[in-house]
């Protein structure tokens, strides 16, 4: 086992009464977890601690059994599950009809970590001072851009800039991308919602991460830069450091 250290911070956006986003650090499965719910009054809220609720639980009560599964087959099953859950309360109550999450999983296993997601919060890993983004953003403006339709600056101010085309809660069947990366003493990784990144550019985000000394105050740092800009929307981060073996 690596030993983690590991810091969270989520903060409302001046345009916003609630905040919508959600995190959750589980230092006993190595499970790292950021939302971003949407939908209507508080149903942002209701959708995305839901979805991290049952994430949380599914991999908690399934890592005792250990019954072989991956770590990367546990995340897809926990993401269906949280899925269920999520339509489950709309058929519940139907005032929460159109609420849905995006989410963004990171499981680290030894020297290996599962990532899972849906939507546009996104993980970085910061790695001898080069940062890169690990996750692609399911949105009609990463599609357009991908497609070639959109450049990367006409992208960050578009008008449809926050539509994501991926949610848990969404119509149809849920697609979750999966993969599973390498994991190695010094690293640095970020999970965050894109309150973080629609204000930042990826050249300050890594900037703050090369130089804030623990994870605690590179969360610190990133909300305050995002605040001081006036972000208006929701920020979260988890800042997560790889260490040695224990
Ligand atoms: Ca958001």
């Amino acid at each position: 086992m690596r030993r983690l250290a590991v810091s969270g911070r989520s903060d409302v956006g001046l345009a916003r009464r609630h905040n919508e986003d959600c995190y959750d650090v589980d230092t006993t499965h190595n499970l790292f977890l950021v939302a971003d719910g949407m939908g209507g009054h508080s149903h942002g809220e209701v959708a995305s601690s839901t979805a991290v609720r049952e994430i949380r639980d599914y991999i908690g009560s399934y890592a005792p059994l250990d019954g072989g599964l991956s770590a990367a087959d546990l995340l897809e099953t926990a993401f269906r599950e949280a899925h269920d859950r999520v339509l489950r309360k709309i058929r519940e109550d139907r005032s929460l009809e159109g609420m849905g999450t995006t989410v963004v999983a990171l499981l680290v296993r030894g020297d290996a970590a599962a990532v899972a997601h849906v939507g546009d919060s996104r993980l970085y890993r910061l790695r001898e001072g080069e940062l890169s983004l690990l996750t692609e953003d399911h949105t009609w403006v990463h599609e357009q851009m991908t497609a070639g339709f959109l450049s990367a600056a006409q992208a960050r101010v578009h008008p449809l800039k926050n539509v994501v085309t991926r949610a848990l809660g969404g119509e149809g069947r849920l697609q979750v991308d999966i993969q599973e990366v390498d994991v190695a003493p010094g690293d640095r990784f970020l999970l965050c919602s894109d309150g973080l990144t629609t204000v930042l550019l990826d050249e300050e985000i890594g900037r703050c991460l090369r130089h804030a000394p623990s994870p605690e105050d590179a969360c610190h740092h990133l909300v305050r830069t995002t605040q001081r800009r006036s972000g208006p929307d929701d920020v979260t981060v988890v800042v997560l450091d790889v260490g040695p073996a224990s």
